[in-house]
C-alpha cells in the first residue's frame, strides 16, 4: 500500500465505506464490528489501532499474541480474537490473552477449552469456524457437519458461549462466488439458531479484499489487515 494515510486514518476511512454499505443495502441501524488482525505486526501500531477505535484486535498465533501483550498498556481494554488456527496444547496459554476464539472447529478442542474454563470458573465466547471456501481446508468444520458441532457445543459444552459463525472466503477474483460464501454462512447461520433455538448474533466474515461485499450480506464483524496497516512481508 501506497498511500500515506496513518492506521488512524485507514480506521476511518474503512467505517466510512462500511457505513455506506449499510445504508446502499438497507441496513441502516446496524454496527458492524472492526476486528484489526495483527499477525506480523508490531505492538506499536496494535496499539494505535486500538487507540483508533477499531474494536477488537485479531492474532492467529498464539506466542506471537502472548509476546505483544506483554507490550500492550493497561489502559486499552480492547479485547484479544484468536482467528488462526489453535492447537489444543496451546489452548491454556491462549486463554491467558484471548477473550474470544473465533476458530473453533474440532470437538476435542471444545472438551480442552471446556475444561480450562471450569477451572476458571467463567465462560468463553467462541465463534465456530466453518469452511465455506468450497475447498479442501483444514480450517473450519465442514457446513454438513456444522450442526453437529454446534449441537455438541450447546449440550456438552457450558462453560462455552457459542455466540456465532466465522468464515474465510475463497481466495479468488470471482466476486459472485466470494458473496454466495457470505451469504451460504448467513443462511447457514440462520438455519442453525432456528433449528437449534439458540441466538447466534455474530457473523465473523470479511477480510480486507471483501469486507464490503461481507458487509452486503450480513457481516457483524469484519477482521481487516492489510487495508489497516498495509502488506505484510511475511504470510502469517
Ligand atoms: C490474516 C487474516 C485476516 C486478514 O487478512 P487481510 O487480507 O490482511 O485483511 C482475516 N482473518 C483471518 C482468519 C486471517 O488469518
Amino acid at each position: 500500500m501506497v498511500d500515506h494515510l496513518s492506521i488512524a486514518d485507514r480506521v476511518a476511512r474503512i467505517r466510512g465505506t462500511i457505513d455506506d454499505t449499510l445504508s446502499r443495502t438497507g441496513q441502516k441501524n446496524r454496527y458492524v464490528k472492526i476486528v484489526a488482525v495483527t499477525k506480523t505486526r508490531t505492538a506499536d501500531e496494535m496499539i494505535e489501532a486500538a487507540r483508533s477505535g477499531v474494536d477488537a484486535i485479531g492474532e492467529n498465533r498464539v506466542q506471537e499474541a502472548l509476546d505483544k501483550r506483554a507490550k500492550w498498556p493497561e489502559d486499552i481494554k480492547t479485547p484479544w480474537h484468536m482467528v488462526g488456527h489453535l492447537q489444543r496444547n496451546k489452548a491454556r496459554k491462549a486463554l491467558e490473552v484471548f477473550s474470544c476464539i473465533q476458530s473453533l472447529s474440532r470437538r476435542r478442542l471444545a472438551d480442552t477449552l471446556q475444561r480450562l474454563m471450569e477451572e476458571k470458573d467463567d465462560r468463553l465466547p467462541v465463534l465456530m469456524e466453518v469452511n465455506i471456501s468450497g475447498e479442501e481446508s483444514k480450517h473450519g468444520v465442514e457446513p454438513k457437519h456444522a450442526e453437529e458441532l454446534a449441537e455438541y457445543i450447546l449440550g456438552f459444552c457450558d462453560q462455552l458461549k457459542l455466540e456465532g459463525l466465522m468464515g474465510i472466503a475463497p481466495f479468488t477474483e470471482n466476486e459472485k462466488r466470494v458473496r454466495s460464501s457470505f451469504s451460504q454462512l448467513r443462511d447457514l447461520r440462520d438455519r442453525l439458531s432456528g433449528r437449534l433455538d439458540v441466538e447466534l448474533p455474530t457473523l465473523s466474515m470479511g477480510m480486507s479484499n471483501d469486507y464490503l461485499a461481507a458487509v452486503a450480506e450480513g457481516s457483524t464483524m469484519v477482521r481487516i489487515g492489510t487495508a489497516l496497516f498495509g502488506n505484510r512481508k511475511t504470510t502469517g
